[in-house]
């Protein structure tokens, strides 16, 4: 599938110890080839490719802590900004009753949606009335009518061929009994013809329905983005709602429908039971088909609170030998801001060592501050220079005891020695170092 491949992609580029601006061309051929072995519309991933290249080198993913996962993070944007932005809300009018036309080929799953939308209208509040508006195939009514008993929901049919004369005469009725929305469900075909165009146009044009919407079957992948193309130059869309996304869809169609159509996608279908309709939402459709949930939030917060720069000045530091308890302070802050990120820490150079160590609990840093705030300038550069009386003093002014001050001291050069003699090294070795 397209999360199977895009994960695979990021696992191998994550596992580098450095990226450079050909691992992510590299990486991003890989992309490209996911995207379109998922049915992606070639000219839109060709684009996609091209935003997130430049995303990735603007935002210096090379110099980042964590190329791979900064480089999802990028991709889960652009996904996001392809797919989006959504408003799911349906409108109504008042007086209504509001109308919602369902258009799309035939098995697309305009009748299942038709009562799933009815659902969810009921669980809003309304008052539903569903219209047999396919007069095409004998059965047709039939299944609505079947859907209307399971749902509870009226369904409005009538025994003759014009579909135009059904839809007006259902809108009458739902004045008359009280509706407040109605849904037409209507006919399509195997294949974009003229005749199912014309009548779906014509019906469209007797009720001037507040919100048409364009059903299409995800699983038909580039089939699907056609159509839709079609549809959209014949009726005037509000908004698709792609189907059947529980399945082995490939996700194609979500990626080119609103890029293509310029219609967003406002509900998706995931799977046959009259409850499986969802409204849209770019974002986690994105993370959905990167596989990737959290990660993405994760690396969001630890680009706020540490950033690259920093970690890289720290690691000079380090290698000159200037690394002084100013900046192991610093460091630890940055460490309690990210709280509960500890685990990704660990993945972090410099910061992974002393994790072991300090348990941050928040009246630790405390403690530790108040120790390093009571130092001479001379002393957070040169701990060694804290001898017996100096350590007294610190402990006197910062409330603690002399032997909290020679384990902070302790942490501290240990941590130091550790970084020092692994600073210049690999960021693999870094990483076996701190996990070992
Ligand atoms: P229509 O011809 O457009 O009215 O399509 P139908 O509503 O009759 O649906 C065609 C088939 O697709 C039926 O077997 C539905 O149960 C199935 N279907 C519709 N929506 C979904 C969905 O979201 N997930 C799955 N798995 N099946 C769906
Ligand atoms: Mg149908």
């Amino acid at each position: 599938s397209l999360t199977e491949k895009l994960n695979s992609v990021f696992k191998s580029l994550s596992g580098r110890g450095r990226i450079t601006e050909s691992n992510i061309s590299d990486a991003m051929r890989d992309v490209r080839k996911a995207l379109l072995e998922a049915d992606v519309n070639y000219n839109i991933v060709k684009q996609f490719c091209k935003d997130v290249r430049d995303a990735a080198l603007g935002a210096e993913v090379i110099k980042s802590l964590h190329p791979g996962q900064v480089l999802i993070k990028i991709v889960n944007d652009e996904l996001t900004k392809l797919m989006g932005p959504v408003d799911t809300r349906i409108y109504f009018v008042s007086p209504g009753p509001t109308i919602i036309l369902l258009a799309g080929l035939q098995g697309c799953g305009k009748t299942t949606t038709a009562a799933k939308l009815g659902n969810y209208l009921v669980s809003k509040g309304k008052r539903p009335l569903m219209v047999a508006d396919d007069l095409q195939r004998p059965a047709a009514i039939e299944q609505l009518k079947v859907l209307g008993e399971q749902t509870g929901i009226p369904v409005y049919s009538e025994e003759i061929k014009d579909a135009v004369r059904v839809a007006r005469n259902a809108i009458k009725h739902a004045k008359d009994s009280g509706n407040d929305v109605v849904i037409v469900d209507t006919a399509g075909r195997l294949h974009i013809d003229e005749e199912m165009m014309t009548e779906v146009a014509n019906v469209a044009k007797a009720i001037t329905p507040h919100q048409i919407y364009l059903v299409c079957d995800s699983m038909t992948g580039q089939d699907a983005v056609n159509s839709a193309k079609e549809f959209n130059e014949r009726l005037e869309l509000d908004g698709v709602i792609l189907t059947k996304l529980d399945g082995d869809a490939r996700g194609g169609a979500a990626l080119s429908v609103k890029a293509v159509t310029g219609k967003p996608i406002k509900f998706i279908g995931v799977g046959e039971k009259l409850d499986k309709l969802e409204e849209f939402h770019p974002d986690r459709m994105a993370s959905r088909i990167l596989g990737m949930g959290d990660v993405v939030t994760l690396v969001e917060k630890a680009q706020e609170q540490f950033d690259a720069e920093e970690a890289a000045r720290f690691q000079k530091k380090m290698a000159k030998g200037s690394f002084g308890f100013d900046d192991f302070l610093k460091q630890m802050q940055a460490v309690k801001k990210m709280g509960g990120l500890k685990d990704m820490l660990k993945l972090m150079p410099g910061l992974g060592g002393q994790l072991k160590d300090v348990d941050l609990d928040g009246s630790e840093l405390k403690q530790m501050e108040a120790i390093v705030h009571s130092m001479t300038p001379k002393e957070r550069r040169d701990p060694d220079l804290i001898d017996p009386p100096r350590r007294r003093r610190i402990a006197a002014g910062s409330g603690t005891q002399p032997n909290d001050v020679s384990s902070l001291v302790k942490t501290f050069k240990r941590s130091r020695d550790m970084m020092k003699a692994v600073s210049g090294g690999s960021f693999g070795g870094l990483k076996a170092l701190f996990s070992g």
